[in-house]
């Protein structure tokens, strides 16, 4: 058998094409757009690479984006008192402050700072306290286990008293991924173990998932024989293993691995994420559904 595979890059489009859609609408009826600001803190190669991938792709729905970016010397004194400044501009629906931060500024300070009904990143301690509550409560899931949810809901993979096995417990994939899978709703309803470093048999776990979502950062962690027939596989996992001569480029590139070994799963499960490919590309698209969803509480359409 050879896994369907689940492929966040068609995905991500067909759902920047609706968000396109609804915008547009939106602006025609009501004559606003969603207002995203990202605040970047110094020059981290990566963080410049992230924030303008989500500038590109705010601007390509319409948005109004402000990339404000600050030097590494900024006081965090003047840091709060400029998402304060967001906080109260009616303009922007979502603030977004990319990390990591220099080291003299506390970061949690900083996202507290955050309006939590801006918070679309979804890491305020009220919106985790939100998801947490589920159903109508929830305003912003974070943005990668909303990608995960999306791609297990839009590759028809059913839910409803599923067992899914989420290794990994970290805040911004392992627990609200296990979280938002038990709430009683549309793709989820399912029966939730959570396994970590402390778990004393991981394979016993992994071989029990109808739906097994991987996301501890360690390299091919998940092994072919720990994967049920048929399950549904979504790597969540980001490694770097190496370096490649890119062909279309000629410029040197990372060779990514996820924390499945990828061609041996395939031969066993129904359905399975690349990496690259796979989840990767819904995080910034639900970063933008988060946006224009923060738009619409504020026009009541939600
Ligand atoms: P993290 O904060 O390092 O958490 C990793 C979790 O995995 C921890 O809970 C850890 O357990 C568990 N773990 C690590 N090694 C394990 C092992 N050998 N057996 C069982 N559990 C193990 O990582 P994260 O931020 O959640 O990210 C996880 C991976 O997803 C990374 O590769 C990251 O790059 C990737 N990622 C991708 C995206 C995206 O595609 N958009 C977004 C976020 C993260 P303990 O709690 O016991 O230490």
């Amino acid at each position: 058998m050879t896994a369907k595979l689940i492929m966040g890059t068609e995905i991500r489009e067909t759902i920047l094409e609706e968000l396109a859609a609804e915008v547009k609408a939106i602006k025609q009826t009501h004559g606003v757009v969603p207002g995203l600001v990202t605040i970047l803190v110094g020059a981290n190669p990566a963080s410049i690479s992230y924030v303008t991938l989500k500038v590109k792709t705010a601007h390509r729905l319409g948005y109004k984006e402000i990339q404000d970016n600050q030097a590494a010397t900024i006081s965090e004194k003047d840091l709060l008192a400029l998402i304060g400044r967001y906080n109260q501009d009616d303009s922007i629906h979502g603030i977004l402050v990319q990390l990591p931060l220099p080291k003299h500024i506390d970061e949690k300070k900083v996202l507290n700072a955050i309006d939590p009904d801006k918070d679309v990143d979804g890491f305020h301690p009220v919106n985790v306290g939100r998801l947490m509550i589920g159903g109508s409560e929830v305003r912003f899931p974070p943005c990668t286990p909303a990608g995960i949810q999306e791609l297990i809901v839009r590759a028809g993979v059913k839910t409803d008293g599923a067992e899914v096995v989420v290794v990994g417990r970290s805040n911004i994939v392992g627990k609200p991924i296990a979280n938002m899978m038990l709430q009683k709703g549309k793709g989820a309803n399912a029966t939730v173990t959570v396994v970590h470093t402390a778990t004393r048999d991981l394979a016993f776990h992994c071989k029990r998932a109808d739906i097994l979502i991987v996301a501890a950062g360690v390299p091919g962690l998940v092994k072919p024989e720990w994967i049920k027939p048929g399950a549904c596989v979504i790597d969540v996992g980001v490694n770097r293993v190496g370096e490649k001569v890119s062909e279309k480029t000629g410029q040197k590139v990372a060779i990514l691995k996820g924390d499945v070994d990828f061609d041996a799963a395939k031969q066993i499960a129904g359905s399975i994420t690349p990496v690259p490919g796979g989840v990767g590309p819904m995080t910034i698209t639900m970063l933008m559904k988060n946006t224009l969803k923060s738009l619409k509480f504020k026009l009541g359409m939600v």
